[in-house]
């Protein structure tokens, strides 16, 4: 099944005869293969086969994943849209492992992994993930360590190390009450970060950041993690972050969530600001938006 428009509306084609060297649009629609990586033959980072979720309330069965396939090429940064409640939490969780799908496999590295078995295979930065108030940065910092059995001190130590790398140093003994919320949430994806899982699971970290805090730290993001070095799987509801960030986006059905369109983003990095305003950006923008609309209104 493809979902791509043989035409695109006026906006696009207005870009387009505006701009004759955007003659070929940038991003091409793919055909229905839509979900696999295509790269070489190294085993995706990510390989989800039709995996399906259900919760189950109060005797209710609500289907929130149905036959949902994906993969993610290692060092590769993806990015999955959809709308609100289509289950994209669910689907980082499952990868994460904390929670086991009713059916499909979850494969890491080309292993099938049971869901114990993929528990801190990745670092996953949780949409309601906060620090702890009564911790100091550095102290926040090393948590995931310490979750990881390393020694307290030491986990401490490697923080302080690390939160130059960060553009953190300065702050190591500020409270969280101290900080903006862009600098909570840096400390926030420090903290997933330092683990250094190869594998990186990012659930809306900007959504509760205002636009110019956003941007900031996108422009952070692209400085602090080189690309092709980890494989990022970023669940956003905004196009405009997910073409700044990503080499491909994932578009999602509403629940349960399926994969319904996919553009590969070639913009060269690092990508700023100022490339949203880009005829090929706004092209590339408003061809996701109607994958989206479509997605939504089916
Ligand atoms: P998204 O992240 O796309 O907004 P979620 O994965 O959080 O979606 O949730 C998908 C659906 O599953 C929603 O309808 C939500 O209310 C429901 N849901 C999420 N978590 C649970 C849970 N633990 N128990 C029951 N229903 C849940
Ligand atoms: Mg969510």
């Amino acid at each position: 099944m493809s979902h791509c428009h043989a035409t695109l509306p006026s906006l696009v084609g207005l870009l387009f005869s505006l701009h004759p060297q955007l003659s070929t649009p940038l991003l091409a629609c793919l055909p229905a293969r839509l979900h696999t990586s295509g790269m070489s033959d190294v085993p995706p980072a990510i390989e989800l086969r039709d995996v399906s979720a259900t919760y189950v309330e109060r005797g209710r069965r609500l289907p929130v994943l149905e036959r949902i396939s994906l993969a993610v090429a290692p060092g590769e940064f993806v990015a999955i849209v959809g709308p609100s409640g289509s289950g994209k939490s669910t689907l980082l969780d499952v990868i994460a492992g904390l929670i086991e799908p009713d059916a499909g496999s979850v494969a890491i590295n080309g292993a099938d992994l049971p869901a114990a078995s993929r528990l801190g295979r990745s670092a996953y930065l949780r949409q309601r993930d906060l620090l702890m108030p009564w911790r100091n940065v550095q102290a926040n910092a090393a948590v995931a360590l310490e979750a990881h059995g390393v020694p307290r001190r030491e986990a401490r130590s490697r923080a302080l190390d690390r939160l130059r790398e960060f553009e953190l140093d300065g702050f190591a003994h500020a409270y969280p009450a101290q900080l903006s919320g862009g600098m909570r949430q840096r400390v926030a994806f420090v903290r997933t970060m330092l683990t250094d899982a190869p594998i990186l699971l990012l659930d809306e970290p900007f959504a509760a950041l205002d636009a110019l805090t956003r941007s900031d730290l996108h422009r952070w993001l692209q400085d602090v993690l080189p690309g092709g070095q980890r494989t990022v799987l970023l669940v956003t509801h905004d196009v405009e972050e997910a073409l700044l960030l990503a080499d491909r986006v994932l578009v999602v059905s509403p629940r349960p969530a399926q994969v319904v369109a996919e553009e590969r983003i070639a913009f060269t990095r690092p990508r700023r600001r100022s490339l949203t305003l880009a005829p090929e950006f706004l092209a590339a923008k408003a061809h996701l938006l109607i994958h989206l609309g479509s997605a939504a209104s089916a």
